[in-house]
C-alpha cells in the first residue's frame, strides 16, 4: 500500500495519455501516468501503421508506442504500471484506488482510457489478429488492394469499413449475422449499389482460417444461422466491426456518458461535468478513433488542465 499526490493523473498510457504526459511536463506539472493493462493501448495490436504523420516507412503498433513512452519518461513523466479500480471524483483531491492498492491523490485527472474494439472472441481470431484479422478499415485497408477481403457486422461502422474497403480491395463480403441490416437506410443503399459489395445473410463466423507459417488468414468459416450449414470463403482480411466499448465503467458515477458509454465533453474541449477532471481519446470519440486524433485531444486535456491548475494556485 503506498500513497501518491499530484497535481496531474493521467490515466492511460495510449497515444493520448503519453501526449498528455509529453505536454503537462513540459509544463512542469509534473504528471503522474498510470499506464493500465494494455501498455502503450489499442495500438499495439497492430502490425503496421502507415498513417501516423513522421514515419515515411510504415511503423509496428508496439515500436510507436515505445517511442511515445520513451518520449515522456525524457520529458518527466513518472510512469507506473498498474490499473485503476476505483475513482472518487466527489471532491478535491480526486482519489483513485490500484489493483496493487496504491491511492492516487490528484488536483486535476486526466483520463484517456480508450475504447476497446468488441471482438467476437473465438481463439482462431486472436490467433490471426494483425495477420489477416482487422479492427480497423481505415488503418489496414489499405493492405488489400486487388484482395478480398470481409467485414463483419450490421451497423454504420461495418457499412462504412464494407464502403472504405471497395476503395481497394477487388471484392468485400459483409457478414451479418441477421437477415436485415441495423446500419441507416442511406448507407444500406450505397451498399446495396455498390457491385464490390456482397452481403452474406443470416450467417455468423465460426472460425478463421489461414496458415500458421506464414502465419496469415486465408478464409472464413460460416455458419448460417437460420438452415445450420456450413461453408467456408476464401479471403485474405476480414474487419470485424461489431461495435466499440469505451472503457468509462470507473467515471460513470461522476460524469456525464453518452448512451454508448462514452464520456460527454463540450466541443474542441477535454473538460467534463467535473471541474478539474478531463477526458481525451477514444474514450470521449465515437467518432474518428484514430491515433493522431486521441494524441491531439491528449494535447488539449493537459494544456487545459494546464490553465485549471494555474488557476486553482491562485485560489
Ligand atoms: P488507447 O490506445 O485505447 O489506450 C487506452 C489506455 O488506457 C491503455 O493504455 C489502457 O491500458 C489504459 N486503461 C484502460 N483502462 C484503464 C484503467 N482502469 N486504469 C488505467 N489505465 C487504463 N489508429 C490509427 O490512427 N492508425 C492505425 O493504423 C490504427 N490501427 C489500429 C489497429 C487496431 C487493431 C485497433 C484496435 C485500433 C487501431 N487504430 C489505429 C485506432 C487507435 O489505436 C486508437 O484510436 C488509439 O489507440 C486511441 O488512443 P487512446 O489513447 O485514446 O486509447
Ligand atoms: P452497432 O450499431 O452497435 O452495430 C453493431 C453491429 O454488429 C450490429 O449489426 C450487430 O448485430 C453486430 N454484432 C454485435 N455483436 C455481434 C456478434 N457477437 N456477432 C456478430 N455480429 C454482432 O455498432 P457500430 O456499427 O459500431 O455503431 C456504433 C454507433 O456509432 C451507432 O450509433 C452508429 O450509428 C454510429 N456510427 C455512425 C456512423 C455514420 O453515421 N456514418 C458510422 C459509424 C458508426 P445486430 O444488428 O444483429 O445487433
Amino acid at each position: 500500500m503506498s500513497d501518491n499526490k499530484t497535481s496531474l493523473l493521467i490515466i492511460g498510457s495510449g497515444p493520448a495519455g503519453y501526449t498528455a504526459g509529453i505536454y503537462a511536463a513540459r509544463a512542469g506539472l509534473n504528471p503522474l501516468l498510470v499506464s493500465g493493462p494494455q501498455i502503450g493501448g489499442q495500438l499495439t495490436l497492430t502490425t503496421e501503421i502507415e498513417n501516423f504523420p513522421g514515419f515515411p516507412e510504415p511503423v509496428s503498433g508496439p515500436e510507436l508506442m515505445d517511442k511515445m513512452r520513451e518520449q515522456a519518461q525524457n520529458v518527466g513523466v513518472k510512469i507506473i504500471e498498474d490499473k485503476i479500480i476505483e475513482a472518487d471524483l466527489s471532491a478535491r483531491p480526486f482519489t483513485c484506488r490500484s489493483e496493487t492498492g496504491q491511492t492516487f491523490k490528484a488536483d486535476s485527472i486526466i483520463i484517456s482510457t480508450g475504447a476497446s474494439a468488441r471482438w467476437l472472441g473465438l481463439e482462431s481470431e486472436k490467433n490471426f489478429l494483425g495477420f489477416g484479422v482487422s479492427g480497423c478499415a481505415t488503418c489496414d485497408g489499405f493492405f488489400y488492394r486487388n484482395k478480398d477481403v470481409a467485414v463483419i457486422g450490421g451497423g454504420n461502422t461495418a457499412a462504412d469499413e464494407a464502403l472504405y474497403l471497395t476503395n481497394f480491395a477487388r471484392s468485400v463480403t459483409l457478414i451479418h449475422r441477421r437477415d436485415s441490416l441495423r446500419a441507416d437506410q442511406t448507407m444500406q443503399d450505397r451498399l446495396f449499389n455498390n457491385p464490390k459489395i456482397k452481403i452474406e445473410w443470416n450467417s455468423v463466423v465460426s472460425e478463421f482460417l489461414g496458415t500458421d507459417t506464414p502465419k496469415s488468414l486465408t478464409g472464413l468459416k460460416l455458419k448460417n444461422v437460420k438452415t445450420g450449414a456450413e461453408k467456408e470463403l476464401k479471403i485474405d482480411g476480414a474487419f470485424v466491426a461489431i461495435g466499440h466499448h469505451p472503457n468509462s465503467e470507473l467515471f460513470k458515477e461522476w460524469l456525464d456518458i453518452d448512451k454508448e458509454g462514452y464520456i460527454i465533453t463540450p466541443p474542441n474541449s477535454c473538460k467534463t461535468k467535473v471541474s478539474g477532471v478531463f477526458a481525451a481519446g477514444d474514450v470521449k470519440d465515437p467518432l474518428y478513433r484514430q491515433a493522431v486524433v486521441a494524441a491531439a485531444s491528449g494535447c488539449i486535456a493537459a494544456l487545459e488542465a494546464e490553465k485549471y491548475l494555474n488557476e486553482l494556485k491562485k485560489q
